[in-house]
């Protein structure tokens, strides 16, 4: 998106500007090491955006589905962590490499915000995107951050409290079926604590038969954790998780999803109403919309973590392909990397800045960890060393302890894990209010619905009320046009994908349905007469001057 005349645009100020774009384990503890690098000498700014005010510590994340730590424990406030950065909390849309600018998304006013920077972190991570596989998007649940396991862990509460008082066999068979697919780290710390929870709080329901839940893991590969272990490990893994009762499917891909069922690719239908997917994992849609060397959908970088021939731009973390020192393969998507790459990022701009020598990547990995739910575990440790059980697990809840950003994190769950010890685990559902769908919005006379150059984010429909519409130019302001209750206005930014060519300001009260860009999209794309009569009526507003032109419509 260019950023026009109708954006808000923050320019650089006298000192260079660093933008940092993600606030994962990359981004954040490249921030970290700006604001130390930068103590006592003020010579650079920094800037980061990212989706959500606060860094995910996902290492813990599936803990939240167990409540074996509190839901906000494993989160910490990216404004407490980064008191030296600028945060824009908001969506990066767009990148443009050449005039070195980034374009974010709408705040509360609609409109997009420019940020120029003079070097550019890319710590985007990757996506967990289900749009490639059919089915999925509209009945898997995606296991990423927050959001995810609060709603994973609300959704198995309420399909137990479900199941208590389900009297038909087919639909109990359904809801006390739980699937997971992907037998990497996340996939199987997702599954050991759904099964762990499941099965504790299953005690608290009379009606629920133990035998009757059944959690399935599913595994494209011949182990789970093939790809991240040796083979002893990843054997023992999968013995402790089906002495726990989950049931492990090798070499079974999963091809699609139902309200009602897990579709495998050989036809095999698994009946649930809960199926969690952490595959696949893809890049990031901004990492691949860049005109920038990349290999495997992952940006190539040079041993000092700058894009190749880009002396601007640096990469980090799981969206980038960062060569191991020894120069065999590459760094594993891992945190202990992004933390480690984040360092050198850092280091390396401000050398960049201050005409000092760069560093180069040189961090081999400390070894590789991963929970299986109630006290077991399994590490590899740098030099061989293999551990599994009680010993693994103790070591696991250390580091990553240790590894917890801010005293208060560390207190939180230290407390919370003491706590599980003696406590059982909550049984409340909380029910979120979905923003999705038709809503509805009043505004008082003199209030604009939108302004002249907004992005349009919706379609309005007037219940009650009138309103003008406006259009500036050269300085003043011209009526085109007055709208009434029945009357809908909005559509043609949404249909164009551009921004508000007048404002529509009410001249009474007004009461308004709106339906946001991405359901009135949704219908335009898959309704044909409801694209046609959209198109239908344009033309007529276009033929039957003075109402609302086409022209004058407030798209
Ligand atoms: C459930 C789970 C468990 C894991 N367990 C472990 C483990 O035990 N040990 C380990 O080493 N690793 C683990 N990992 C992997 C580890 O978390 C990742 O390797 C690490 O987070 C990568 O850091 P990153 O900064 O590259 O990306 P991320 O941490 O994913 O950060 C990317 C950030 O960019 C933001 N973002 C993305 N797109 C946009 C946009 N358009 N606009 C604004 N912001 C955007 C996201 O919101 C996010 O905050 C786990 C991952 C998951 C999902």
């Amino acid at each position: 998106m260019a950023a026009g005349n109708d954006a808000e645009v923050t320019s650089k100020a006298h000192r260079p500007r660093i933008v940092i774009l993600g606030g994962g384990f990359g981004g954040v503890y490249a921030a970290m090491h700006l604001e130390r690098l930068r103590r006592g000498r003020d010579d650079f700014d920094i800037a980061l955006v990212n989706s959500e005010n606060y860094f995910v510590f996902q290492p813990m994340l599936p803990e939240v589905i167990s409540g074996s730590i509190g839901i906000l424990d494993t989160v910490s406030p990216l404004r407490r962590l980064l008191p030296r950065t600028q945060l824009y909390i908001r969506d990066v849309v767009s990148i443009d490499v050449i005039n070195k600018s980034v374009v974010l998304s709408q705040g509360f006013r609609p409109r997009p915000h420019v940020l120029a920077y003079d070097h550019l972190i890319l710590a985007l991570g990757t996506v967990t995107d289900f749009r490639t596989m059919p089915g999925l998007h509209e009945h898997a649940l995606p296991f990423k951050n927050l959001a995810d396991a609060l709603h994973l862990r609300n959704h198995l509460i309420h399909v137990l409290e479900e199941a208590a008082i389900e009297t038909d066999t087919e639909l109990r068979r359904q809801l006390l079926t739980f699937v997971v697919a992907g037998g990497g780290f996340s996939g199987v710390e997702v599954a050991a604590e759904l099964n762990d929870f499941v099965r504790r709080i299953a005690k608290e329901f009379s009606a629920i038969d133990p035998p009757e839940i059944r959690v399935v893991l599913l595994h494209s590969g011949s182990a789970i954790l093939d790809r991240e272990l040796t083979k002893e490990l990843s054997t023992y893994a999968g013995k402790m998780l089906e002495k726990r009762k989950v049931e492990i499917r090798l070499k079974s891909r999963l091809r699609t999803a139902t309200p009602d069922s897990a579709v495998l690719e050989t036809g095999e239908r698994i009946p649930t109403k809960t199926l969690v997917s952490t595959v696949p994992s893809l890049p990031n849609p901004l990492i691949d919309s860049l005109q920038l060397p990349k290999e495997k959908g992952k940006l190539k970088t040079t041993e000092y973590l700058n894009v190749p021939d880009v002396d601007s731009i640096w990469a980090l973390g799981d969206c980038a392909l960062v060569q191991n020192p020894s120069g065999d393969g590459f760094a594993p998507p891992t945190a202990q990397h992004a933390i480690r790459q984040g360092n050198v990022v850092a280091t390396n701009i401000v050398a960049a800045l201050r005409g000092q020598k760069k560093r180069s990547y040189s961090f081999e990995g400390l070894g590789k960890m991963g929970s299986l739910g109630y006290r077991s575990a399994v590490a590899e440790l740098f030099g061989g060393i293999k551990l599994s059980g009680l010993l693994a697990w103790l070591l696991w809840r250390t580091v990553y302890w240790w590894k917890l950003p801010g005293l208060d994190r560390k207190l939180k769950v230290g407390l919370a894990w003491f706590l599980d010890l003696l406590i059982p685990p909550e049984l409340v559902q909380v029910k979120l209010a979905s923003s999705q769908g038709i809503t509805q919005s009043h505004f008082e006379p003199g209030e604009s619905v939108f302004r002249q150059g907004d992005l349009g984010d919706s379609l309005y429909i007037i219940l009650r009320g009138e309103a003008d519409v406006i259009r500036e130019e050269n300085g003043s302001e011209r009526a085109l046009a007055r709208l009434h209750g029945g009357q809908f206005f909005g559509e043609m930014a949404l249909m164009n994908q551009k921004t508000r060519n007048a404002t529509v300001k009410c001249v009474s009260a007004m009461d308004v349905l709106v339906l946001r860009k991405g359901d009135f999209r949704a219908l335009v794309s898959n309704l044909p007469d409801f694209r046609a009569s959209f198109e239908s009526v344009a033309k007529q507003r276009s033929e039957s001057a003075p109402s609302v032109s086409a022209k004058d419509n407030p798209g």
